[in-house]
């Protein structure tokens, strides 16, 4: 990871060696950055990308300082969510290995008062918390903050966009004047800097690089209210006509809330989310790869390794909470070396995250108007193809030779007309030009087949239907 050893550092040799028994072996960049001015005791404010190893960079310069025969909260870590809390915990609890005895205790929400008030009676070194949860210990007397000689404020950016501004301006001055402040961040805008300007003392900065390139994506944001993202897809998607367009949303409901809008508009679109049965995940993206449907509307989870080529736009219908999703979304236009373009829709509420969107990729978004596409929008055009599924596929012996010979023989195709083919175990897929499509394939029912749904390929029947978008 880097060239910096752990041991370039004053720990105690059992702190190291519990270090290298974690496989902990070097430095990573933000470490090495923060470590040498956190063991003498500055303040400091660090911004690195989420992974980066913010953890022990504050993690090991709190143990160091800790008296392990003295039972007070010596550090305290605010954290903005119960699950970072957790992981937080977890992972200081790994590195005091090294240390001795150490009572780590986490107080967050979403758990009972009462157990975590016995814990605070019998005594602990280091308390990470939610900021809620802890002014509420604050408020009842049973937490004492007064001995605490490292205050870390962790993901300080999403706990300010969270409104948490308020309690822990209450917790710092809960602590004593006389502590080391460390502050650390995926991002570091001016209103955290302004906001947080107080609670540190002449601090340091230090950053770690963590860019990806922008590459070859036109961003453009559209502010929208809450209710009218659908209907604001719908005219970006008139507006743009795209063959193949991603739409991302944060929630499964609302991807299938989204698919059905579009549906209504006469977009063809199809909701990918978790929870599909896997044949149904196996049809849809075999329809927007060959181009029967024209948009995917997906979850980030559902889209996770999907593999699509020519993506013409991707669309945020909701921002990402994560400008690393954020960039990993619209990374999936613009591929190959060719402009992307990547449309965004911002909800009142998500203004907060397109901000991220800048810090993270430090570039400053261009704003559009949605009424700037105008009143009178052509219709979305259909999708350019659409598919025929055979029930016959590897099991039956059929090979895409043999569908293709059947379309652009008996059925009077050309070559051209006939697109994809997806040959699976007990089905096949096969993309067709969609206005040639119905009158070819009802060529290869003959007269004596055993029903209108049946097809010939290569002298055998197979049953043939048209898969709706
Ligand atoms: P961040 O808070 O920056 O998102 P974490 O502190 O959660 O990152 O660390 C991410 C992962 O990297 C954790 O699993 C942690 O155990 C591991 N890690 C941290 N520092 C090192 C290191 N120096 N060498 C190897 N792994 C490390
Ligand atoms: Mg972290």
């Amino acid at each position: 990871m880097t060239t910096q050893p752990f041991t370039s550092l004053p720990l105690a040799p059992r702190f190291l060696a519990n270090l290298a028994s974690l496989g902990y072996h070097g430095m990573t960049p933000i470490q090495a950055a923060c470590l040498p001015p956190v063991l003498e005791g500055r303040d400091l404010i660090a911004q690195a990308k989420t992974g980066s190893g913010k953890t022990a960079a504050f993690g090991i310069g709190l143990l160091h300082k800790l008296n392990p025969a003295w039972f007070a909260i010596q550090g305290l870590v605010l954290c903005p969510t119960r699950e970072l809390a957790d992981q937080v915990a977890n992972e200081l609890r790994r590195l005091a290995r090294g240390v001795g005895n150490i009572k780590i205790l986490t107080l967050t929400g979403g758990v009972a008062m009462r157990p975590q008030i016995a814990s605070l009676e019998h005594g602990a070194h280091i308390v990470v918390g939610t900021p809620g949860r802890l002014r509420d210990h604050l408020g009842r007397h049973t937490l004492d903050l007064s001995h605490v000689q490292t205050l870390v404020l962790d993901e300080a950016d999403r706990m300010t966009d969270m409104g948490f501004y308020d309690e822990i301006a209450g917790i710092v001055s809960a602590c004593p004047e006389r502590r080391q402040t460390l502050l650390f961040s995926a991002t570091y805008p001016d209103d955290i800097r302004y906001a947080t300007a107080k609670f540190l003392r002449d601090p340091l900065e230090v950053a770690a690089e963590s860019q990806h390139s922008a590459g070859q994506i036109e961003q453009r944001f559209y502010e929208v209210g809450f209710d009218g993202r659908d209907d604001a897809v719908a005219r970006l998607l008139k507006h743009f006509q795209p063959v193949s367009a991603l739409a991302f949303c944060n929630t499964k409901v609302h991807c299938r809330e989204l698919a059905e809008t579009l549906r209504a508009a006469g977009v063809s679109a199809l909701a990918l989310y978790g929870e599909l049965e896997q044949q149904e995940r196996d049809e849809i993206l075999v329809l927007f790869a060959n181009r029967s449907c024209s948009v995917l509307v997906a979850t980030d989870v559902a889209a996770r390794g999907l593999d699509i080529a020519n993506l013409d736009v991707v669309i945020n219908a909701d921002i990402s909470k994560d400008p690393e999703v954020h960039v990993h979304r619209i990374g999936r236009t613009g591929r190959a070396g060719e402009t992307g373009l990547a449309l965004s829709l911002c909800a009142p509420n998500e203004k907060k995250w397109v901000r991220l969107v800048e810090e993270y990729q430090k570039i400053s978004v261009e704003w559009h108007r949605l009424d700037a596409l105008g009143e009178q929008l052509e219709p979305a055009a259909p999708a350019p193809m659409v598919t025929l599924c055979i029930s016959g596929g590897k099991k039956a012996k059929l090979r895409p030779g043999d569908i293709l010979g059947a379309l652009t023989g008996d059925a009077g195709l050309s070559k051209e007309q006939v697109g994809k083919i997806n040959v699976t175990e007990f089905s096949s897929y096969v993309a067709l030009e969609r206005h040639a499509a119905h009158a070819a394939v009802a060529k290869l029912n003959d007269r004596s087949a055993p029903g209108p749904e049946f097809g010939v390929i290569k002298g055998r029947y197979f049953k043939m239907r048209f898969l709706e978008v």
